[in-house]
């Protein structure tokens, strides 16, 4: 018996000593694996309450139906993803899923030239907006920084101002956005926001967008094209190009002014547009709208989980259609000739 409890304490220090190496181990080996995975986060994508939450938030809101919804206008994709309409949801759901969580929502916005006077209204107005309640986080990529102007901001809304060259050609501005935005998410963004939008600055906001538009990834419809067949959108049709999509394939006109997600998943469709505008431009193409073009081939064969209806990106100078209940963000009118370095 004296034999064995002498061993008591040699028993002792090797336990411990499994326990530490497999906790070095482990704390080493999640590491090693956050930093591979370090753009994917599917954690955010599920709405994991704890219950007691819901027991001690209760919340009222009308009965959802289960025969009765919008019916003059498709609210869900042939891959089940939703097409966010007016009336399709209850803002007062989203708000108790999404208010409690503490998210950031990076928002890039780009004003290159003569585009910065469109800064103000398009800031005025998201503070009106945009994701009102939820902390966002403009990155503002301007080739002048000092005449970015001075919008009061809400609590929990701030601003960096990324410094990035002017051009002599539109398109390449509108471009080179991607490659800005992959580098920007590889250097801050990841470690700072869940969720990302990257949006055109020629914009105003004109009424609530919230979290229903969050997801994993999320596209929106463009306005001019929604009511049209495949075979007419302006999608790259040399085969030649990345961009490529021929005229019997395609879900719906993508819009380029709005891109949003997960921070990883935004991520993959900045990197994938941008190498693949590189491979266009090292054999001398430059697809139909660029970007848009490439953007749209991306969703292609990477479906959006979520669809915005062409309520969150209208146009000025458009007339609202009937099935448009509410006009949430839209495109201003502007003279090309004036604010493009080249037209
Ligand atoms: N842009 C810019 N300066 C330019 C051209 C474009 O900053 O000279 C940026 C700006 O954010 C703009 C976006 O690129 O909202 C897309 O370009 P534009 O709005 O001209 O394209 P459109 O919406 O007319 O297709
Ligand atoms: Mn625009």
């Amino acid at each position: 018996m004296r034999f064995f409890s002498s061993l008591y304490p040699l028993a002792f220090i090797m336990v411990s000593g499994v326990i530490a190496l497999f906790y070095v181990s482990h704390t080493t080996l999640t590491s090693w694996f956050r930093r591979d995975v370090c753009f994917s986060q599917p954690s955010i994508t599920f709405v994991e309450l704890p219950s007691e939450m819901h027991m001690s938030e209760r919340v009222q809101y009308k009965q959802p139906s289960v025969l009765h919804g919008r019916s003059d206008v498709a609210s869900v994709t042939p891959w089940l993803a939703p097409i966010v309409w007016k009336d399709t949801y209850d803002p007062v759901v989203f708000d108790h899923i999404y208010k409690n969580r503490n998210l950031t929502i990076a928002t890039t916005v780009f004003a290159v030239g003569k585009y910065i006077l469109f800064m103000h209204d398009f800031l005025e107005t998201a503070e009106k907006y945009f994701m009102v309640g939820f902390n966002v986080h403009y990155y503002i990529f301007t080739d002048n920084p000092k005449a970015v102007p001075e919008v009061k901001f809400s609590p929990g809304r701030v601003k960096t101002i990324i410094e990035v060259p002017g051009s002599k050609r539109w398109q390449e501005i509108s471009s080179r956005r991607m490659e800005m935005i992959q580098k920007t998410i590889e250097e801050h963004i990841k470690d700072e926001a869940d969720y990302i939008f990257c949006l055109d600055v020629d914009t105003k906001f004109y009424d609530y967008w919230g979290p229903e538009s969050l997801g994993t990834l999320v596209a929106c419809l463009h306005p001019g094209y929604y009511e049209q067949q495949r075979e007419s959108f302006p999608y790259e049709r040399r085969s030649a190009s990345t961009a490529y999509i021929p005229n019997n394939e395609g879900d719906y006109y993508y819009g380029g002014a709005v891109i949003g997600g997960l921070v990883g998943e935004v991520h993959k469709v900045a990197k994938t547009c941008r190498e693949n505008l590189e491979l266009d431009a090292s054999k001398s193409i430059e697809a139909a709208w660029q970007e848009e073009s490439h953007l749209n081939r991306y969703f292609l064969y990477n479906k959006p989980t979520k669809v915005l209806s062409p309520e969150y990106l209208w146009q000025d100078f458009k007339a609202k259609t009937k099935e448009i209940r509410t006009i949430r963000f839209s495109q201003v009118i502007k003279n090309y000739a004036e604010v493009r370095p080249n037209q």
